[in-house]
Formats: C-alpha cells, structure tokens, sequence
C-alpha cells in the first residue's frame, strides 16, 4: 500500500512515523485525536470533496478505496492486524467519484471567515466576528450578500446603524462564494494547514 500511495501521488510523503502512543490511537482510546481531527478527502482528480473522520480515512485506506496524500509527522501511527500507517491529514480517492453538483454554498461562519480572508470588511484589520451590513434590527438578512467578516471596533462602532449614516463603505462587493471547495470550507470549523494547497488548487 505504501508503494502504490507513493506512485500515485505527486507528493512523495508518506512518512514512516512511529510513536509509542501509537496504540492508544489505533485502540481508540483517544477520543479526543479521533473525534476532532478531520481529513480532507480529495477525488481521484485531487478535487477536495469533503472532511472525513480519521476513522472513515483508514477504513478507506484499508480497503485500497484511497491513499495517503499527506500525514502529520507530529501525529501517531495506527496499527492494523496487518499494516502500520500514519494518521493521514490528506487522502485521495482512487477513483474518480461523481458528485453532484450544489450551486448554492451554505454560509457558515467559517465559509464566510474564509471568503473574506478573516479581514474586516471595513478596515482591513483581522476579523473576529460577522456583521450584518444592513443590521437584522432593520430588516437585513442572514446572507452571503449582507454578511461581511469584522472586527471587533468595526463592529462596535457601527452598531444597527445603516453605512450611508455613518459614511462607510465596503472594502469589496458581496457575494456567495463559487466553486466546489467552498462547500468543504462551509462544513469544517478548522482548517488543517496541510490541506491549504489542495484547496488553493481548486
Ligand atoms: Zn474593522
């Protein structure tokens, strides 16, 4: 398996790590390491699709449905009854799988974070919260068009005021993000820093 997820892939990293809590990973006793981290599971096409449990990941590898793009060298390895292999970060289906098609992506506070490059819409400077631009007290609604990432002082200072009465403006248009990724980026709270280049590819 080893062999084959080197071939397949244009990234040459399938770590060999090895770490003696390795086996409360594999007996799952570490709930914490299996319920929150994530995997992003990549189409054969290096297309992201989704994030997956760690748990789903390794069946997927046991079964040779999927190899290993890219594991955390700083994470232990799970041991089968036949294999050892790092906990992935990143896996790619080995065929290609047709998905259909959603045009509108939710809007989460993540997806929003990540539209807007987690900068106030207003001042550049890092955003911590969402704004509703037209405020919900006067009628605005809860959308990619009248939603904008924040920062604190922004936030504070316009309050339920409308832009034209404080003289502010938007740094850019709003509007739903396109494109497959942004479906995955809705759905996951977190970002693995792994996953960045495949989904800056899409
Ligand atoms: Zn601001």
């Amino acid at each position: 398996m080893t062999r084959s997820a080197q071939q397949n892939s244009p990234v040459t990293s399938l770590p060999c790590v090895r770490r003696d809590h390795a086996d409360a990973a594999g007996g799952g006793r570490t709930p914490v390491l299996w319920g929150r981290r994530r995997v992003l599971l990549l189409n054969a096409t290096y297309e992201p699709l989704t994030a997956i449990s760690i748990r789903r990941a390794i069946v997927l590898i046991l079964r040779e449905r999927a190899d290993v793009v890219h594991a955390d060298a700083a994470v232990p390895v799970v041991h089968s009854a036949t294999t050892t292999l790092p906990v992935p970060s990143v896996i790619r289906l080995r065929t290609f799988v047709k998905v259909p098609y959603r045009a509108v992506v939710p809007m989460t506070r993540a997806a929003l974070m990540h539209r807007d490059r987690f900068r106030c819409g207003y001042c550049s400077s890092k955003a911590t919260t969402i704004d509703h631009v037209i405020p919900r007290s006067r009628g605005g609604g809860h959308s990619w068009e009248n939603c904008v990432a924040c920062c604190a002082s922004c936030n504070h200072r316009k309050a339920d005021h409308l832009l034209s009465e404080l003289g502010w403006t938007l740094r850019t248009q709003l509007s739903p993000p396109k494109g497959r990724h942004w479906r995955l980026l809705a759905t996951v709270k977190e970002i693995d820093p792994s996953w960045a280049q495949y989904i800056d590819a899409a």
